[in-house]
């Protein structure tokens, strides 16, 4: 039996019957992945020993009759930002290349007390920095549903692992789009919680008023599963919201009978893609058909979402990337010659081209005489952005749009012009600077056959409301989780 195929949820009933054991799915799925990731290239390090042994521990507590619930005994990939004891976090970048963490992510903690297997830690743009994995300090992720295709990213090496059945489900994190934007590119379902749903304590920071961690996963209910693992409020990190985290199961089957599913005419501009917008206006027929009610909104601060967290992202990334010296931790050039010069030679060799631009973009940005110009304007800005969805909130419930402008683009397509590359978030940036949760999840597929998501946003805290909705459109589309051919 094709064991490495199925969702969470699957794996639970035969788990839950004995017809499957933890170390027979982990097997599977780390043979997998030694037969497709020399091409696909998801992971970054693979720890077939200790997940091994985690799966043995968990068919141990099977069979005495005991279980830590509904994670126990399932392989979850890690996008190699999470902080891992005693093994290699790289952060996808070269100056971080031996650095070996000595303590969890709270995210990693939780996941590992609740049975999780850990096969490995998955590709990434550098320091999260990126749309399509190529910044990776340790070369791109391929697509699995196409390998002369981007996966997407940031969190490229997550989205290509799930679709390629490399684990069952993965953690990964955005900051403008990069769990969506590669869910979307690779045909899974990507969820960015509310702002401070989920713990960062442990998790490598690029860009403080905009990460947040999330899961990329098979289907909407693994999706529900995963986020139910993760959220809650940890007293290590202050932002992480003080709320009891709901039952996202129980909102799965709620329906979306009388809700309002708002479509911003910004976000369906004259030059998109035809074949994303029919994917989108599919939805919408659907969601309608089950008993939503399309109304249309405005979000008029649109167009200057891309360029104000272009401000943002990098100011908070220059301050958050000046620990990578050379003398607290990772790569110390030998070149130095004292401390000055050791921090420019480990700062030149170890940080990629992109991880440079920022940091040049942030220092300037942030520096006096220019910080009333950018940064200042920028945060204004980033609120007007947050009025336009709270006003939009007041006459919808929810908020459907594409995901990406385009299915997956081709390798090299975009990487000598850094502003197309930026583009790819066009809708998935507002989200973050407003602190909302979005999901994408996968809608059809194009006539070349690369998977197209839509993408769907809640009021703060609206995580419920988002996967009732998720989770109807879903058993329409009938997506029956199309493999890639590989
Ligand atoms: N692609 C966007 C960027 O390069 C978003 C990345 C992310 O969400 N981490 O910044």
């Amino acid at each position: 039996m094709e064991l490495f195929r199925l969702t969470i949820h699957e794996l639970n009933e035969l788990y839950r019957e004995k017809k499957a054991s933890p170390v027979e799915v982990t097997r599977q799925v780390l043979s997998r992945v030694e037969k497709l990731d020399p091409e696909i290239h998801a992971y970054l390090t693979v720890t077939a020993d200790s997940a091994l042994k985690e799966a043995r521990d968990a068919e141990e507590r099977f069979s005495r009759g005991e279980s830590r619930g509904l994670l126990d005994g399932i392989p979850v990939g890690l996008k190699d930002i999470f902080l891992t004891r005693g093994v290699k976090t790289t952060c996808g970048s070269r100056i971080l290349e031996n650095f070996v963490p000595p303590f969890d992510a709270t995210v990693v903690e939780k996941l590992r007390s609740q049975g999780a297997v850990f096969p490995g830690k998955l590709n990434m743009d550098e320091f999260a920095m990126g749309s399509s994995n190529e910044n990776s300090g340790f070369g791109p992720t391929r697509n699995p549903w196409d390998r002369e295709r981007v996966p997407g990213g940031s969190s490229g090496g997550s989205a290509a692992a799930v679709a390629a059945d490399e684990c069952v489900a993965a953690l990964g994190t955005d900051t403008g789009g990069s769990i969506r934007q590669p869910a979307s590119l690779c045909g899974v379902v990507g969820v960015k919680p509310t702002y401070g749903r989920v713990s960062r304590y442990g998790v490598i920071a690029f860009a403080s008023s905009l990460d947040q961690v999330g899961p990329l996963a098979k289907d909407v209910e693994d999706a529900a599963i995963m986020l139910q693992a993760v959220a809650g409020h940890d007293p290590r990190d202050s932002t992480s919201i003080p709320q009891p985290v709901p039952d996202y199961r129980k909102s799965l089957r709620a329906g979306v009978k009388g809700i309002r599913v708002g479509l911003a005419r910004e976000y369906f501009p004259p030059g998109l893609d035809l074949e994303v917008n029919g994917v989108v206006q599919d939805s919408v027929r659907l969601l309608e058909k089950l008993g939503a009610r399309p109304v249309s909104i405005s979000l008029p601060h649109t167009d200057y979402a891309v360029a104000c967290y272009y401000i943002i992202a990098p100011a908070e990334a220059s301050s958050n990337l000046a620990r990578y010296d050379g003398v607290k931790y990772g790569l110390r050039s030998s070149q130095g010659k004292g401390l000055i010069d050791t921090y420019f030679q480990t700062r030149t060799a170890g940080f990629g081209h992109e991880v440079k631009r920022r940091i040049m973009i942030g220092t300037y940005t942030l520096s006096s005489g220019y910080y009333d110009a950018y940064y200042r304007k920028a945060q204004a800005v980033r609120t007007l952005i947050r009025r336009d969805f709270e006003n939009a909130f007041k006459e919808c419930d929810l908020i459907l749009t594409p995901t990406s402008p385009t299915p997956a683009f081709k390798l090299g397509e975009k990487t000598t012009d850094p502003l197309q590359m930026y583009l790819s978030d066009i809708f998935t940036i507002p989200v973050n600077l407003a602190g909302l949760p979005g999901l994408s999840l996968p809608g059809g597929v194009s006539r070349t056959g690369l998977p197209i998501g839509v993408h769907l946003i809640g009021p703060p805290l609206g995580e419920e409301k988002i996967f009732s909705a998720a989770y109807a459109l879903e058993s329409e589309i009938k997506w029956e989780r199309r493999i890639p051919e590989l």
